[in-house]
């Protein structure tokens, strides 16, 4: 089932998740209405609270040709989609600066730094406990829906010269988000 997306102004999106203590069929389920959500939007990846929801799981598909030659290989045991339940950065290197978007914040934009290697580890949808190393576009992927879990959004990452260059779509989106 395909979700609506929260968009920026909703007070969920600043919520903390909660730990998943169990994969039971709800959680499950959740996972493939936010696959299913995730690809109608065209996004690479979704949130449990960009779908109203505090669980802690997040989905990720980042295209493997959308990825740098050089990052390919490093990312490519890493299986797609990507679903991560109660996932925690353990370790970051580097760093990249590209433009990164928000599927709850249509038609903004803007270049964000970020590590450019991240090692996650996370639970998988059969219970199993994982740790995985990626790079460029997927390790920003899994940076931006982590910060998601913990109510942290693509505007706290912005300079105030590039919020104040969306202040106007912001207060819109806030406004939208008061009528709802
Ligand atoms: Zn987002």
């Amino acid at each position: 089932m395909i979700l609506p997306i929260v968009t920026f102004g909703h007070d969920i999106l600043r919520q903390k998740a909660k730990p998943v203590a169990e994969i039971t069929n709800e959680v499950r389920q959740l996972i493939s209405d936010m696959l299913e959500s995730m690809y109608a939007a065209k996004g690479v990846g979704l949130a449990a609270e960009q779908v109203g929801r505090t669980e802690s799981v997040c989905v990720i598909d980042v295209p493997r040709d959308a990825e740098k030659e050089e990052c390919r290989e490093d990312n490519a045991a890493i299986p797609m989609p990507l679903v991560l339940i109660n996932p925690e950065i353990t370790a970051s290197e580097g760093t990249q600066r590209n433009e990164e978007g928000c599927l709850s914040f249509p038609e903004i934009g803007a270049p964000i730094t970020r590590a450019d290697k991240v090692t996650v580890d996370y639970t998988d949808r059969e219970g199993v406990r994982r740790t995985a190393t990626a790079r460029g576009l997927l390790s920003r992927a899994i940076q931006h829906e982590i910060d998601h879990l913990h109510g942290v959004l693509l505007v706290d990452k912005m300079s105030p010269i590039q919020k104040m260059s969306v202040a106007g779509q912001l207060k819109r989106l806030q406004k939208k988000a008061r009528a709802e």
